[in-house]
């Protein structure tokens, strides 16, 4: 595995690559990588010839009073696991890198980056499609793979992805879990024992709503009085949203169709963790 810390570098050996038609894959990463982000390797390893990462902790993304500081770094584990699964190519570029001193432009994807997370972190979504944008434009991948874990991100980037017209085929990767259902993120590692096991209500908020959907409840309102309530059970949980949207434009729906996308945000502790399942 090749590692850069400049575009201009990482631009030329993607191209290098590319070079013969081969097809070139993406996986765009903040590091502190679990099985979620591996999966997301292992996608792009076996529909595209040579694959490309990333890692960069984008301070775009974060709130004044986010966890940027504390964020895990783990970036020699990183490297090792992502040459384990056969990358090829990696940036970890600096933040200077990313945004040199008169950085103005930003890509802000109206109407859907003020929705869901975009709602409470303000500024979350800017920052992110203004990132991917950026490392787009450094890999210039064929595909490019993002988790359904981050269900309001990846409607945003298809989204900049057609209005912008990037070149690239994006593809979604379902949720990988722990073993009792947690969503797996970097941001667990904040958790203690407890809180750990308080977490668990986000997944069993959503499964209950499926269940009750699969039984015939169609009604949104019905749906997510049930999915709070269940959140609600946990007292030391605090509840940002339980949504039933569209998954394209996050727009709440009334009546709940196959395809529908059910998001959930709460904070543990102080930990901000998101879940999500598509009915
Ligand atoms: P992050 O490092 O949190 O920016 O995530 C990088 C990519 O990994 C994003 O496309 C995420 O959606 C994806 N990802 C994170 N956690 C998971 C998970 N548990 N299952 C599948 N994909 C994930």
């Amino acid at each position: 595995m090749r590692v850069y810390d400049t575009i201009r570098d990482m631009r030329a050996a993607c191209r290098d690559a590319q070079r013969d038609g081969t097809r070139l894959g993406f996986v765009a990463t903040m590091g502190a990588l679990h099985e979620g982000h591996l999966s997301l390797v292992r996608a792009a390893k076996a529909t595209c010839d040579v694959v490309a990462a990333s890692i960069f902790v984008n301070p775009a993304q974060f709130g004044p009073s986010e966890d940027l500081t504390k964020y895990p770094r783990t970036f020699d584990r990183d490297r090792q696991l992502l040459e384990r699964e056969g990358v090829e190519l990696l940036i970890a570029p600096s933040v200077e890198e990313m945004y040199p001193t008169g950085t103005v432009t930003w890509v802000d994807v109206e109407g859907l980056s003020d929705k869901l997370d975009g709602r409470s972190r303000p500024g979350h979504f800017r920052g992110v499609a203004t990132v991917v944008a950026k490392l787009f434009h450094a890999v210039e991948p064929d595909a490019a793979f993002f988790g359904q874990k981050d269900a309001a991100q990846l409607a945003i980037i298809r989204r900049m992805v057609r209005d912008l017209n990037f070149p690239v085929e994006i593809v979604a990767c379902p949720i990988v879990r722990e073993a009792d259902g947690l969503a797996m993120s970097s941001r667990n590692a904040y958790l203690d024992p407890q809180q750990r096991r308080q977490a668990l209500v986000l997944y069993r908020s959503l499964l209950r709503v499926r269940k009750l959907w699969e039984g015939g409840e169609s009604s949104a309102a019905k749906l997510v009085a049930a999915g709070c309530e269940e959140v609600a059970g946990e007292k030391s949980v605090r509840l940002d949203y339980f949504e039933i949207v569209d998954a394209d434009s996050l727009d709440p729906v009334e009546t709940v169709r196959q395809g529908a996308l059910v998001p959930v945000a709460a904070v543990v502790g102080t930990t901000r963790l998101i879940d999500n399942i598509q009915l």
